[in-house]
């Protein structure tokens, strides 16, 4: 008998059919003895609906209030679930993430999960029932309702799976497995049968949105290994696991885009030390997280000093350089919403050369004129006009040799 948490996204369970098509593989994985814990999303598209009508109620809603709201989305499917499994005869019970003990710290619309006291779950479990638990949230020291950030019900899964040690932890969504690059961009991507937690991380990190980060970040803490799969078929899909002698060894396993980043310039900044912390200062208390800086010297004792946020952060971010620019005496800030981040990843990156020389190629191949460029061990990105993302991704697949003949 093994212990399986499954989780199952918003296509997956869009409507009451695809619900009980669910229910058929909960069921059958209970029938054959397994204990079984379901990590559900809300239907697909409720979350940004629950957006929008809080901004059509209030233009900056209030953040606990708006966890509340948003944390309905998946209190629907898991009842919904729930009353499917008993209508057919199985035990089954239905928890909020509180009831499930998922305890978060107080920041709402992306609390972290301190810890999980799966207790009453687990109960559940050994009286023979099926356990449906609401994605995406938790509940903070003041027994508020918290929400885990966009894509949260995986880390949701992922926690649960790592407190009850569950044997294994499947991330069910709307396509086969990790990808090369997203599917959805690029047709010619190929499934990847087995990737590192490194490089999932990376991955995620730089936009590929089939894992939450934070779900790749628990399950490599817990070892939890993740079987990320289709819910509309029965294949193997990729296993997220330790790296190994016997992985693919690709210098580059994926391509990633990132649509979500704004660039902010302030012009002719005086060269002296301090200034970055002036500028970096105040982002930093207003939790603001910049991802790429550049710093681009003038002669004259200037400099133009460039950095990279989120589109959630970026009204915010400017308003903050705007105030730093005129006290430290900038010319003028400029800004860019229209942007992307392409990147390469893998692994073998830490053991060969000429990636970045092969990367830049392929982009200067179809024109494509790149704004910033960062590095890690296992990746390179470049900032690029959003315009182009697709052509880049398409371009830099082929480049290197990930193509398949699909
Ligand atoms: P769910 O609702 O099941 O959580 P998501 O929409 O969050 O699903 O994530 C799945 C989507 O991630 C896919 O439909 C795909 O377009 C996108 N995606 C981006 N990069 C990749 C990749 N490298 N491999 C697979 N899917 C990817
Ligand atoms: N429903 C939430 C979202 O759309 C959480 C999730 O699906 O994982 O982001
Ligand atoms: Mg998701």
């Amino acid at each position: 008998m093994a212990l399986r948490v499954q989780k199952y996204g918003g296509t997956s369970v869009a409507d009451i059919q695809r619900i009980s098509r669910v229910a058929d593989r909960v069921i059958k994985a209970h029938e054959a003895g397994d204990q079984m814990v379901v990590v559900l999303s809300a239907m697909a598209g409720v979350t940004d609906k629950l957006i929008s009508l809080a901004r059509q109620a209030a233009i900056t809603p209030d953040k606990r209030e708006l966890d509340v709201l948003l944390a309905t989305g998946e209190q629907t499917t898991a009842a919904l679930m729930a009353i499917l499994l008993k209508s057919r005869g199985y035990k089954a019970r239905s928890f909020l993430g509180f009831q499930a003990g998922i305890h978060t710290d107080q920041t709402p619309g992306k609390a972290r999960i301190l810890d999980i006291d799966a207790q009453k779950v687990k109960k559940a479990l050994d009286q023979g029932h099926i356990c449906v638990v609401a994605g995406f949230q938790g509940a903070d020291n003041n027994g508020d309702i918290t929400t885990l950030g966009r894509g949260g019900s995986d880390t949701s899964a992922v926690a649960i799976a790592a407190s009850l040690k569950a044997d294994v932890c499947e991330i069910f969504t709307d396509v086969d497995g990790v990808y090369t690059t997203d599917p959805r961009i690029c047709a010619k991507a190929r499934k990847i049968d087995r990737i590192s937690y490194e490089e999932m991380l990376e991955m995620a990190v730089l936009g590929a949105k089939v894992l939450q980060i934070r779900s790749v970040d628990f399950a490599k803490k817990y070892n939890i290994p993740l079987h990320v799969r289709s819910s509309f078929n029965e294949e193997d899909g990729t296993m997220v696991v330790n790296e190994s002698a016997d992985m693919e060894s690709a210098v580059v396993s994926g391509i990633t885009c990132d649509m979500n980043e704004t660039r902010i310039t302030l012009k002719r900044v005086p060269d002296q030390p301090g200034i970055s912390a002036k500028i970096f200062g105040p982002l930093a208390d207003a939790e603001i997280m910049v991802d790429m800086i550049i710093q681009n010297t003038r002669t004259g004792g200037e400099t133009d000093l460039t950095f990279t946020v989120t589109k959630d952060d970026f009204d915010r971010a400017l308003q903050i350089s705007e105030a730093v620019a005129k006290e430290v005496g900038a010319e003028e800030v400029l800004s860019a919403k229209d942007i992307a981040k392409v990147s390469v990843i893998g692994l073998g990156m830490k053991s060969h050369s000429g990636v970045a020389a092969t990367m830049f190629k392929a982009l200067a191949e179809e024109n494509i004129n790149i704004r910033l460029i960062s590095t890690s061990e296992i990746r390179i990105s470049c900032v690029i006009l959003a315009k182009y993302a697709e052509l880049a991704v398409r371009a830099l697949h082929a480049a290197f040799g990930l193509d398949g003949d699909n």
